[in-house]
């Protein structure tokens, strides 16, 4: 898969972060921020983003 850009770090560095539904999921290293596999940097990205903060309070 490309790198892409976290949009709110701006940082291309993702780790593998296990799985969620059987969906790979990967992190941002540099601010921890969770998204799946293959997914775009759309809106469906930012809500999992979103979803993802208000379990973590990671943003
Ligand atoms: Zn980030």
């Amino acid at each position: 898969m490309n790198k892409k850009k976290c949009p709110r770090c701006g940082s291309p560095i993702t780790k593998r972060n296990g799985t969620r539904n059987g969906v790979q999921l990967y992190k941002y290293q540099a601010c921890g921020r969770q998204f799946r596999a293959g997914e775009k940097l759309s809106d469906e990205h930012l809500w999992y983003l979103y979803q993802d903060c208000k379990q973590t309070i990671a943003c």
